[in-house]
């Protein structure tokens, strides 16, 4: 369904509240990648370009107690902003009241302002994360106008996201959340074939729903990473002291039998002794001998992976294919992010946070066709659910 967006809205002496996914990394106050304050420039530029002023609420960490406010507050981000933008940004160090008002009202056209994270009002009932009723309408209040361009939350219905657009007679999307939408939308719902997925990760629980939402649209579904092994576990192979979700081999047992040959395991995989980059480790077919724990796929696995990739039209990948973080096994991930680089004609769409930090080491990034910006908002999405914050965006 096509949705409504930011340009065709027009913005022009308008009061515009749009939601950001300014959720960066910050530690005492440092940004350590602003790659998601990049990719909401367009849309604040686009506001401002046109005359209207804009007016940014995001969410920043999570707001337990009273010392995390000093830790997560927007006011780097803000900064950070203002340097991208090259132009002053307003920052209230406010989520409500007369200071975040009058400034409000004081805005010209062309002027941002950036408010306090929004889980500041978490301390207080979770008015935010639990979509408060009265939040929504308030901030709602504050603006002209709404864009929501926070894919990374699209998964919540938040008072800032859901909660605002309820109160508004429309909601647009931003630039970013059109472009997350169109790709992973086209991906599963018109891909061009041959259609594979990677999944990878520690747990088959959280890719479940995924791969069967991909069953019957993809050509083949890659797997690697730690939930192999209750695959393996499903088919009568030994797993040593490998991850294993021994509540969920029934479930690997009845996707092995409908996805068929579509499901293409590892054949051999990296094996230590310990959970550790030191730990003796080799390289094993098959059974995983006792007292080893399997950690990364092996090298002919990588190989059938890639023969598999090589005339792949549409590419989904999420989720590492061993214990990457441990330079002995991220030798499968690190393969596999080049395999996906190479491929020249092909939609390639990487989700998840392991995954992108794979393709950014490997300097791969400007050659995939699509990096998204959500984790969990792109797993979501890929298990063909509806996303709150996309469902509350006005259709055209
Ligand atoms: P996820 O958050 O589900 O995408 O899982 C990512 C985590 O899975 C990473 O921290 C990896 O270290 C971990 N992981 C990947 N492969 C394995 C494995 N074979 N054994 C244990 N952990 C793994």
């Amino acid at each position: 369904m096509a949705k409504l967006i930011v340009s065709d809205l027009d913005v022009k002496d308008k009061k515009v509240l749009i939601r950001v996914d300014f959720n960066v990394p910050i530690k005492d106050g440092v940004i350590g990648d602003d790659n998601r304050i990049v990719a909401a420039l367009p849309t604040i530029q686009y506001v401002i370009d046109n005359g209207g002023k804009a007016i940014l609420l995001s969410h920043l960490g999570r707001i337990k107690t009273e010392e995390d406010k000093a830790k997560l507050s927007l006011r780097p981000v803000a900064e950070r902003l203002s340097e991208l933008l090259k132009k002053p940004v307003t920052f209230v160090p406010a989520t409500r009241g007369q200071e975040l008002e009058d400034a409000i009202n004081n805005m010209n056209d062309g002027d941002v302002l950036v408010m306090e994270n929004t889980r500041f009002e978490d301390l207080d009932g979770k008015k935010e994360s639990k979509n408060d009723p009265e939040l929504g309408k308030y901030w709602a209040s504050l603006g002209d106008l709404f864009v929501n361009d926070a894919f990374g939350t699209a998964h919540r219905a938040h008072a800032s996201n859901v909660g605002i657009s309820s109160n508004m007679p429309q909601a647009a999307a931003g630039f970013l959340m059109e472009k997350e939408i169109k790709f992973l939308g086209d991906a599963v719902e018109n891909p061009r074939h041959p259609f594979v997925a990677i999944l990878g990760g520690a747990k088959v629980s959280d890719k479940i729903g995924v791969i069967s939402n991909l069953i019957n649209k993809a050509d083949r579904i890659i797997v690697g990473g730690g939930m192999t092994y209750t695959f393996y576990a499903a088919k009568g192979l030994s797993i040593g002291k490998s991850l294993v979700e021994t509540d969920k081999i029934d479930l690997a047992k009845q996707i092995m039998a409908e996805a068929g040959d579509k499901l293409v395991l590892p054949v051999d995989n990296v094996v230590a002794t310990e959970f550790s980059n030191d730990a003796p480790h080799k390289v094993v077919e098959g059974n995983i001998p006792d007292g080893y724990m399997a950690l990364d796929i092996g090298p002919k696995a990588v190989e059938s992976f890639k023969k598999v990739l090589a005339d792949a039209k549409t590419v989904v990948w999420n989720g590492p294919m061993g214990v990457f973080e441990m330079p002995n096994y991220a030798k499968g991930t690190l393969e596999i992010g080049k395999a996906l680089g190479e491929l020249t004609d092909a939609t390639t769409i990487i989700g998840g946070g392991d995954s992108t930090a794979a393709a950014n080491e490997l300097g791969i990034a400007p050659k995939i066709t699509h990096i998204s910006t959500g984790g969990g908002a792109s797993l979501e999405y890929l298990e063909g659910k509806e996303l709150p914050g996309i469902a509350a965006i006005t259709n055209k």
